[in-house]
């Protein structure tokens, strides 16, 4: 299996940030990153200093872990459309990582965390525009609307979320709707709402090689 499936705070250490890949936890003093704030491994302290293809590798990994650890070829695919596509190809491509069904139902608030977001995806929770999606990577466009199954038992867990998510700031590209609940997308992402500290221009350097 290529996705990764070890302990994601270890991969925020290595980034030496925050991702928020635990939920609840992420905003505790549990938090790995606020305890040991230094790289996993016996000798990861005595690392040498980065080259500039280090610097811009890191960056691009930081990015694929918040959206969920994708794959490098995913990761290239996105790239490629990003770069085919009219407009500023980092632009561009935050648009087509926010878009993804997984990253929405995490925006709007209706999961815990991404691997929340995701189990509730591929578990086949979720309906767009009436119709059962099972795909974390599916691209959503404006207008579309994600609801839950009818009589899902996770309705309770997503409600739950929502009230847990209340203090989240949601996206004004996504209307929430708390009694149903659902999620419509009432426009495009675009730059503004990536809110990362990540240098997008970094990751553009290193995949236009
Ligand atoms: Fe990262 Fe969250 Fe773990 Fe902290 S608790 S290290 S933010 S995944």
């Amino acid at each position: 299996m290529s996705r990764y499936t070890g302990p994601v705070c270890k991969l925020c250490r290595r980034e030496g940030m925050q991702l928020f890949l635990k939920g609840q936890r992420c905003f505790s003093d549990k938090c790995a990153v606020q305890k040991r704030n230094y790289p996993p491994g016996q000798h990861a302290q005595r690392r040498s200093k980065a080259t500039d293809y280090g610097l811009r590798l890191r960056e691009k990994q930081k990015l694929k872990r918040i959206y969920g650890n994708i794959t490098e070829k995913q990761f290239r695919n996105y790239f490629s459309e990003a770069e085919r596509r009219q407009g500023n190809t980092g632009d561009v491509l935050v648009q087509l990582l926010e878009r993804r069904l997984d990253s929405v139902v995490i925006s709007g608030g209706l999961a815990l965390s991404r691997t929340h977001a995701r189990h509730l995806v591929n578990h086949g929770h979720f309906k767009v525009n009436g119709r059962r999606v099972d795909i974390a990577s599916f691209q959503l466009r404006p207008g579309d609307v994600i609801t839950l199954r009818d009589n899902d038992k996770t309705r309770k867990v997503v409600t739950e979320a929502l009230e847990f998510n209340r203090s989240q700031t949601v996206p004004d590209w996504i209307s929430v709707d708390r009694t149903a609940p659902s999620l419509t997308v009432s426009s495009l992402p675009t730059r503004e709402h990536f809110t990362h500290p990540i240098q997008l221009q970094m990751i553009i350097e290193l995949c236009s090689r």
